[in-house]
């Protein structure tokens, strides 16, 4: 994966920043009856159509919303070549507020931009859209997934998510330890939300000493309530555990110049999306501390399979089956960064490309 520095970005046309991330094409929506205005990218359709969430979201400026939308797209072809799926990287953003701005007729005319791009681009909820919102979007395009199972849809991804997290930390634990097993270790989640409290439950399950935070207080409450062994930490306290295994499953960006001054554990293994503040940087970093780093888009893959699933048209059975895969896509990852001495998220950006070009090339034999 080329990295690119933001300012560069900033600076650069958008012609000029679709050759730097190698995206295919880049539409740009515009209705002033609505009041739409949005970007779709189409990062890379060599292994199918390019799917991706629509986030809306306040954007400060234009530049910022095309950064987004081509960063969060590239990130999707990676996510899925990496799961073995045969889906491309597309991303949406809309510039608003999804509290103020949305109506169902901006939905739907965003459906039609959808629409027009034939099923090279398909969508699905992100920050800001819901399933409602969805709905909409269904009304003017069969381009769509993440509807609600009323509708045919594969419905709310999290377990799936959580169950391929589960999966990851357990491939994690036997590169580490020489045995999958969680049962005693020390397991702090990070935000139990959707994902989060999932992810408790396969843990304490397994019997894991689990620690759990979160922002919210009724959202602890309810995970403390379902499973009284958890342990629960201030926010502020979780960094100065002394743990085995730590599961960021809020934000991104946690494992940054701060965290990683004060992190101790043996394992990061967690949800949330972009997880290094910057991925040079701090993969070189964790390396270096002997922190072993599953890498993020690898082991949250569930939330693309059971979509990928839905598209397809295999079903909550398949997704979980993919999902159970993600222990031996990890598994390979951390192989590939020991023999070639470089860090996880660099090994798992190499197999994605390898795969890309791999297939690639069959598609141009008969
Ligand atoms: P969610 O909003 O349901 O849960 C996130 C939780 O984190 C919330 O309860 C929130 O209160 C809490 N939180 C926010 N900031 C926090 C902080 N500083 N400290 C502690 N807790 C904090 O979201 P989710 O669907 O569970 O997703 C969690 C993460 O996983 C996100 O980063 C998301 O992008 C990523 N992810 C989710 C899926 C999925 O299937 N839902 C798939 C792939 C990736």
């Amino acid at each position: 994966m080329i990295s690119v520095n933001n300012e560069q970005q900033v600076q650069a046309g958008p012609l000029t920043q679709m050759g730097l991330f190698d995206h295919e094409q880049v539409v740009f929506c515009n209705d002033n009856a609505t009041g739409l205005r949005a970007i779709i990218a189409v990062h890379n359709t060599t292994l199918g159509p390019a799917l991706g969430g629509t986030r809306m979201w306040p954007y400060a400026t234009e530049a910022e919303a095309l950064t987004d939308v081509l960063r969060l797209s590239r990130g999707m072809t990676y996510k899925a070549a990496v799961a073995g799926l045969n889906l491309g990287g597309g991303k949406a953003v809309i510039i608003g507020d999804s509290r103020k701005d949305k109506s169902e007729a901006l939905m739907r005319r965003f459906g039609k931009f959808v629409d027009n791009l034939g099923g090279k681009y398909i969508t699905a909820e992100d920050v800001g859209i819901g399933t409602r919102d969805m709905e909409y979007v269904h009304m003017e395009t069969k381009h769509v997934t993440g509807i609600p199972p009323a509708l045919g849809g594969s419905g709310d991804p999290s377990p799936v998510t959580a169950f391929g997290v589960y999966m990851g930390m357990k491939a994690s634990a036997a590169e580490r330890w020489g045995n999958d097993s969680l049962s005693g270790k020390k397991i702090a989640v990070q935000g139990v939300g959707n994902v989060g409290s999932h992810l408790v439950e396969h843990l304490v399950k397994e019997g894991a000493k689990v620690f759990i935070t979160d922002i919210y207080e009724d959202r602890v409450a309810m995970v403390k309530k379902k499973h009284p062994a958890v342990e629960v930490v201030a926010g502020d306290k979780l960094l100065g555990l002394d743990i085995d295994i730590y599961a960021p499953c809020a934000l991104g960006a946690t494992v940054n110049d701060e965290s990683l001054s004060e992190l101790k554990c043996a394992i990061i293994c967690g949800a949330a999306n972009n997880q290094l503040a910057d991925e040079v940087k701090h993969g070189k970093i964790v390396m270096e501390k002997g922190i072993l780093y599953a890498p993020d888009y690898v082991v949250n893959a569930g939330g693309l399979i059971n979509v990928y699933s839905e598209v397809a048209g295999f079903g909550t059975d398949y997704a979980m089956k993919q999902a159970e895969n993600v222990y031996v896509t990890t598994a390979g990852i951390f192989a590939l960064a020991k023999k070639e001495n470089i860090p996880t998220y660099m090994a798992a950006n190499k197999i994605a490309e390898k795969r890309i070009a791999a297939v690639a090339h069959i598609r141009t034999r008969r």
